[in-house]
């Protein structure tokens, strides 16, 4: 099936996103927006869901896009790009987490569920708005996940500005855990069943329901701070960060993804919706299997279901209030996640 369509858009000079939105376009043509009712087939778009604090702030951005009848994907890359660019956010986007050599790095993803194509980009260097970085890359090549300086690289090529991601704030918070004469916790060896407190973290993670039915997620961090150089976390790879499916709906994890990507609940958690648990059920199920071989943790996973439905638990976090936002044609509401 992907063959064909890289066939279909090399042979016609389009790219992917170009087939897919063309594809969605001409499929609409032939119905009047305003003729299409809400949830034809069974959807609760429109709909958007974000983790975290940011919720209320990139649901807000999310939403004109999905109210107008705009594309999930679009939607969701805006809402995450509000995040990756706030100037005193420390965990997501430049300006914070740095790693072990005072270096702050980037991993995002977005998945696009009419078409279940993918773009990542880990461990991006020097470049802001990474969820639009992993779009080029759904959008632009045959690949899923592009690293390191190379990923800097493809998005300078894609016209990206190369550009530092340290501020006052990363620097300071580096030097002062240099003076402080500590090793990256990164070196402890697992030990599985002690609990593990690796230095903060968050995702932004976003999913959106539209209109007609697409189902798109998301997410982007600059991962977990002081982490050794050339780390890659959970978000950017598919089924672990986050996932989706058409039919289904979406998933985010966050978290300790050193842990929780050997497991790739996301996928998990779909899986279990598609089988017919609820959200909550769903996200429940996928972070005790988790605990269930032992590992004690601090994540969350938040999911949505094609009907609109939501739900999310956490583990850890004890003193830690962990949340997630969502946006719909009833009003907005911020949720508290309650353990697993
Ligand atoms: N999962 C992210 C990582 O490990 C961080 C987070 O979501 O807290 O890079």
């Amino acid at each position: 099936m992907m063959k064909k369509q890289v066939d279909i858009c090399s042979a016609s000079g389009m790219s992917r996103r170009d087939f897919v939105v063309g594809t969605t376009a001409a499929a609409l043509a032939a119905v009047p927006l305003s003729a299409l009712p809400q949830g034809a087939d069974g959807h609760g778009g429109p709909v958007v869901v974000t983790t975290w604090d940011f919720g209320p702030g990139a649901n807000a951005v999310a939403w004109p896009i999905l109210q107008k009848g705009g594309l999930a994907i679009d939607a969701v890359e805006a809402a995450i790009n509000h995040v990756e660019l706030l100037p005193d956010e420390f965990y997501v986007g430049f300006g914070g987490s740095p790693n072990s050599i005072g270096e702050t790095t980037l991993d995002a993803m977005i998945m696009w569920g009419p078409t279940h194509d993918v773009g990542s980009v880990g461990c991006l260097k020097r470049v802001k708005r990474a969820i639009s970085v992993a779009r080029k890359v759904m959008e632009k090549t045959q690949h899923t996940l592009i690293v390191g300086d190379d990923a800097t690289r493809f998005a300078v090529a894609m016209g990206f500005e190369e550009t530092s991601l340290s501020n006052l704030a990363s620097q300071k918070a580096w030097e002062e855990w240099i003076a402080k004469g500590e090793k990256s916790t990164a070196w402890d060896p697992e030990r599985i069943g002690e609990g593990r407190k690796p230095e903060g973290h968050d995702t932004t993670g976003t999913m959106a329901v539209d209109t007609h039915g697409n189902v798109c997620v998301g997410c982007s961090t600059n991962g977990r701070s002081y982490k050794l150089p050339g780390r890659v976390g959970d978000s950017p790879i598919t089924g672990a960060g986050a996932y989706c499916d058409n039919e289904v709906g979406a998933a985010i994890a966050t978290g300790d993804g050193d842990v929780m990507m050997r497991f790739l609940p996301t996928y998990h958690t779909v899986e279990l919706m598609r089988a017919g648990a609820s959200p909550e059920e769903a996200a429940r199920a996928a972070i005790k299997r988790i605990t269930g071989k032992g590992y004690s943790f601090d994540g969350g996973i938040v999911a949505l279901n094609r009907k609109g439905e939501h739900g999310a638990v956490k583990q850890g976090w004890e003193d830690t209030a962990f949340s997630y936002s969502v946006k719909n044609g009833s009003g907005a509401e911020k949720l508290p996640v309650k353990k697993a």
